[in-house]
């Protein structure tokens, strides 16, 4: 351990120094390889990881920034970690920014265990509305996908064939916390289309050539798999013919398609129309 790093009352350790190999584990997350080495993730900001915390996830490390000391906020989050039995860690500025590798780093960050739903615990009831994404490739796209997936109450996303990672920090950033509400599972195609035989739930597949207007669908019967295409070369045969119905989102001007997580975004509404409140009824 280098000069300056000691640890307080047993509980926090302290680090300034970027050597520091528990620094370095927490930055190697940033590569894939090493989150799923290590079945991890990094998720910035107090927000976050007091979702996380309030939703049953398990902490392994708490970092916070030395300014933090004494905010009652983040000594309240720094005491539920250590009683998880997670690491806490108070770091100088210059370490927050190597880990988050931003220059106006968040002050809290938290390393959580992975958590992946399998295809075999996915059983749709009536009224159920899972999202399934063909390689989606982008991680703004995911993460906008799964913030959305938890606005409109869907029940999770199944992520079809070679995808984006749900556990980047690109992704966790952009759903600004619904990673830990939205349950995610992966399979390939073959297991996708074999899994589709054992359940009752109508596949509604998005297509640029779908023949069926998405205003015109009754969501409401039973349970639905909205299906969406990957961002460049849209859904393939195997997946389009494996759907019930192929719906369309009528465009007016010149742009090919819509952006897939606006796409998915239109349809999901659409789809949970009946069953979100109106706007001055949400308390009622
Ligand atoms: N070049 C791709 C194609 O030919 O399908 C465009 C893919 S689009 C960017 C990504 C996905 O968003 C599509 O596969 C589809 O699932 C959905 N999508 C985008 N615009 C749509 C529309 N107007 N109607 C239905 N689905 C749409």
């Amino acid at each position: 351990m280098s000069t300056g790093e000691n640890r307080r009352v047993g509980q926090v350790k302290e680090i300034t120094s970027l050597t520091n190999p528990i620094v370095k584990d927490i930055r190697a997350l940033a590569m894939k390889k090493f989150r799923d080495q290590q079945n991890a993730f990094m998720a910035e900001g107090l927000k976050l990881v007091i979702d996380a915390l309030d939703l049953g996830w398990t902490i392994r490390t708490l970092v916070f920034g030395k300014s933090q000391r004494g905010n009652q906020a983040v000594e309240k989050v720094a005491a539920r970690a250590v009683a998880a039995g997670a690491l806490v860690l108070e770091v100088s500025e210059k370490v927050l920014g190597a880990i988050t590798r931003r220059d106006n780093p968040q002050m809290v960050l938290g390393v959580f265990e992975q958590r992946w739903t399998t295809l075999k615990q996915i059983r749709p009831a009536d009224g159920d509305l899972w999202v399934a994404l063909d390689r989606v490739r982008d991680p703004g796209n995911l993460g906008t996908i799964l913030r959305t997936v938890d606005a409109v109450g869907a029940k999770g996303v199944i992520l079809v064939g070679d995808t984006t990672d749900p556990f980047s920090v690109e992704t966790v950033r952009a759903t600004m916390g619904s990673v830990f509400a939205v349950p995610v599972a992966k399979a390939g195609v073959d297991a996708f289309l074999a899994w589709r035989k054992t359940t009752d739930a109508r596949f509604i597949g998005t297509h640029l050539k779908g023949s069926v207007d998405y205003r015109t669908v009754d969501y409401a019967r039973g349970a639905v798999v909205l299906v969406m295409g990957n961002e460049q070369q849209g859904l393939p045969d195997a997946l389009a013919d494996a759907c019930d119905a192929l719906i369309r989102i009528p465009q007016a001007g010149r742009a090919d398609s819509l952006n897939l997580a606006v796409a998915t975004g239109v349809a999901l509404y659409e789809m949970r129309r009946h069953a979100l409140p109106s706007v001055g009824r949400e308390e009622q």
